[in-house]
């Protein structure tokens, strides 16, 4: 079983490509897919538990949000060793 890449819509920007930008104002690029809205994953990776598969992690505070640790914002990341 080879486990090849796959294209999975991207968390960050949850497929819109875009992400709201409070520093400018509007919508800006995703950085994360580039604007693509699809981010290249193995096969067998899961949707991110840390974030949900949102890519960022939510303070629910001025600060809106920050890059998920786990996944790098991509929403997907590796399946933990006991998950087959
Ligand atoms: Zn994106
Ligand atoms: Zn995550």
């Amino acid at each position: 079983m080879g486990i090849r890449s796959v294209k999975r819509r991207c968390g960050f920007c949850s497929g819109g490509g875009k992400v709201w930008d409070d520093i400018i104002g509007g919508f800006a690029q995703c950085t994360i897919c580039e604007g693509t809205k699809f981010v290249s994953i193995p096969s067998n990776w899961i949707k991110c538990p840390d974030c949900k598969g949102n890519g960022k992690i939510d303070f629910g505070a001025v600060v809106t949000y920050s890059t998920c640790n786990r996944c790098k914002g991509t929403g997907w990341c590796e399946p933990p060793m006991s998950y087959k």
